[in-house]
C-alpha cells in the first residue's frame, strides 16, 4: 500500500486519470471497476476528456459496475447505472458489449449477483478497481462487517449510507439495499486506486489507515493489499500520521 497526498481535489483528480490512462495504455484490454459517487467525477471528466482527445485507447477495455442501489432504475440520476453512462459510457463511446453492471431491477438478484461473478471470472478479473470510501468506511456496499471473502451479493445498507445516500437522490431514498461486489473482488483486484478528498473524509480516512484492518472498517482491508494506492487531497489527510505518507505532491 502506497498513500500519497496532493495539495487539492484538482491535483487529485488529474494523477487518478493519469494512473488510469498509464494502465491504458500499458494494457489495452484492461478490465476497470470505477466506483460512482462524488469523489471521483472530476478524474472521470479528465479521462473521458483525454480519451476524446486520444490519449488512450478504451475501445479494449471492459467495465465492470461496482455496486448498485436495489430496486432503482437506470434511468434514475440517482442510479450508479445513470452516473457511468453519464459521466464515462457516453463521453468515451463505449459499446454495450464492453459493459458489465448489475441489473438492480432483477426480481432475484441473488441470481443476479451470480451472473457478476461469472462476468469478472469470464474476462479473467479485474485490473484496475477504483474505488471511494464511504463515510462509514464502505467500500461499494461492503458495510461494516461485510465478509472479507465476500463476492457479489446483496447488501441491507446501514444507516450512514441510506442518510449520505440522499444526497444522490434530491434528498429521498428510495431503497435500502444494495448489490456490489464484494471484498474479494476488491482484495483480487490486481491495482486498487482508494481516492477521497474533502475535511469530511479526514476522519475516516485517519481510521481506515491507523486502525489495524478489520472488518469493521471494510476499506482497512487495503493495508493487505500488495498494489494499492490511496491517493488523498490535503484536507482528508488532516490529522494522518506523517509517517504513513509516502509522498506529499504539492506544486
Ligand atoms: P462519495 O461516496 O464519493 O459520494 O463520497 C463514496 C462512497 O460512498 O463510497
Amino acid at each position: 500500500m502506497k498513500l500519497k497526498v496532493y495539495e487539492d481535489y484538482e491535483a487529485l483528480s488529474a494523477n487518478v486519470a493519469a494512473l488510469v490512462i498509464k494502465q491504458v495504455n500499458e494494457k489495452p484490454a484492461s478490465v476497470l471497476c470505477f466506483a460512482t459517487g462524488d469523489t471521483p467525477k472530476l478524474a472521470y471528466q479528465l479521462i473521458a476528456e483525454k480519451s476524446i482527445s486520444g490519449e488512450a485507447d478504451f475501445s479494449n477495455c471492459f467495465f465492470i459496475g461496482l455496486d448498485e442501489w436495489a430496486g432503482i432504475s437506470p434511468g434514475n440520476p440517482g442510479s450508479c447505472h445513470w452516473f457511468l453512462h453519464h459521466y464515462i459510457f457516453e463521453p468515451m463511446n463505449i459499446s454495450t458489449s464492453q459493459i458489465g453492471l448489475f441489473n438492480a431491477m432483477a426480481d432475484d438478484l441473488g441470481k443476479e449477483c451470480e451472473r457478476m461473478n461469472k462476468i469478472i471470472k469470464q474476462e479473467g478479473g479485474i485490473d484496475l478497481m477504483l474505488v471511494g470510501v464511504g463515510m462509514n468506511g464502505h467500500i461499494g456496499f461492503n458495510e461494516p462487517g461485510t465478509a472479507t471473502d465476500s463476492l457479489a451479493h446483496v447488501a441491507m445498507l446501514d444507516e450512514t449510507t441510506l442518510s449520505v445516500g440522499k444526497k444522490y437522490f434530491n434528498g429521498a431514498m428510495e431503497t435500502n439495499k444494495g448489490v456490489t461486489l464484494g471484498l474479494k473482488h476488491f482484495m483480487d483486484s490486481r491495482n486498487v486506486i482508494m481516492m477521497a478528498n474533502g475535511a469530511m473524509k479526514a476522519g475516516i480516512i485517519k481510521k481506515v489507515l491507523e486502525t489495524e484492518s478489520t472488518i469493521g472498517i471494510p476499506a482497512s482491508l487495503i493495508q493487505k493489499h500488495a498494489d494499492a494506492l490511496i491517493l488523498l487531497d490535503s484536507e482528508a489527510a488532516t490529522g494522518l500520521d506523517v509517517t504513513l505518507i509516502h509522498e506529499k505532491i504539492f506544486q
